[in-house]
């Protein structure tokens, strides 16, 4: 049998445990096939902060997500044990510290051949993730959805920050450049090339006026077509949403993706090989309605719709 949510109707959702989806506690990974993890910093942001109470609040409005997908079919929780297991213990007083905590922290989750769905934090843990995640099975195909494509050498000098994540991962080789896909990219830069020298490299660039007014079936299937068995990670920045959607967030900038095009995009990459995904840069402190972690914590429940061995009805 393996794990379910508590149902709103033995309990009320608004009680209970603040688990994602109040589904059971685990410390580790054994015997799970997903393991809900949080990492409560912000310590690698450039701009606003607060996504150190971004899993909190996830698992919070987690709690009135019902476990069927009505609209897709997915019943994930009838074909995957799953389990949240608490939050990573990172060094709130240095950044550098807690990445090599997260690098160990997963290398040690993966020992259990565990799909972790991680809720950030700030998108500098996404670098120590891939890390683990490409010692454990090589260089992964990305799917990384994002208003922006953080691959800045440096900021202030350092070289792991949230804005520079996908250089180092491209650098140390922890992915496969030629199926790396950044969707939704926008705003303003600091040169006109601050995207194309990441297109040179391999990188398939989409940027969010390339979605406007269009639904995102059709870069689905294509995305799906292309990656084939590779391995993957999804890297999912919150902010790749329109600030109408999500609010709630460090950098956000104007004329994203909207809440319908995000859940096309996730729906139609069903049937890849997906060894991981994360949800980052909320920040509860800019999200008064709680709306971001809202839809933060309904696309996190879409990406485990479409890991493997989920059953559709
Ligand atoms: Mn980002
Ligand atoms: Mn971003």
């Amino acid at each position: 049998m393996t794990n379910q949510p508590i149902s709103g109707n033995d309990l009320a959702r608004f009680a209970g445990p603040g688990t994602f989806m109040r589904l059971p506690a685990a410390t580790d990974g054994s015997g799970l096939d997903v393991a809900f993890v949080g990492i409560p910093m912000d310590h690698g942001t450039s701009w606003r902060s607060g996504t150190r109470f971004g899993p909190k609040q996830i698992r919070a409005e987690s709690a009135m997500i019902r476990p069927y997908n009505i609209q897709s079919g997915a019943a994930p929780f009838d074909g995957l044990h799953c389990a949240d297991i608490g939050d990573v213990a990172i060094n709130t007083f240095n950044l550098a510290a807690s990445l090599k905590i997260i690098q160990e922290y997963y290398t040690a989750l993966l020992g259990h051949e565990v799909i972790p769905m991680t809720m950030g934090g700030d998108h500098s843990i996404t670098l120590p993730v891939l890390r683990a995640i490409a010692a454990d099975s090589g260089p992964v195909a990305l799917i990384h959805v994002d208003a922006h494509a953080d691959v800045n050498d440096e900021m202030f000098g350092e070289k792991e920050t949230h804005g520079t994540v996908f250089r180092r991962a491209y650098e140390e080789k922890l992915i496969i450049p030629e199926k790396t896909y950044q969707i939704g990219l926008r705003g303003t830069g600091y040169s006109a090339d601050d995207f194309t020298e990441a297109a040179g490299w391999g990188f398939r660039q989409v940027q969010a006026q390339e979605l406007w007014h269009k639904s995102t079936k059709r870069l689905a299937a294509r995305i799906l077509k292309e990656i084939g068995d590779s391995p993957v990670y999804i890297s999912y920045d919150i902010d790749s949403l329109d600030p109408a959607y999500a609010p709630g967030t460090g950098t956000p900038e104007i004329g994203g993706l909207t809440t319908p095009q995000a859940m096309e995009l996730i729906r139609g990459l069903r049937g890849l090989n997906i060894v991981g995904c994360d949800m980052v840069e909320v920040s509860p402190p800019y999200d008064p309605s709680g709306n971001t972690a809202l839809t933060a914590a309904n696309l996190l429940f879409e990406l485990l719709c479409i890991l493997p061995g989920v059953p559709y009805r």
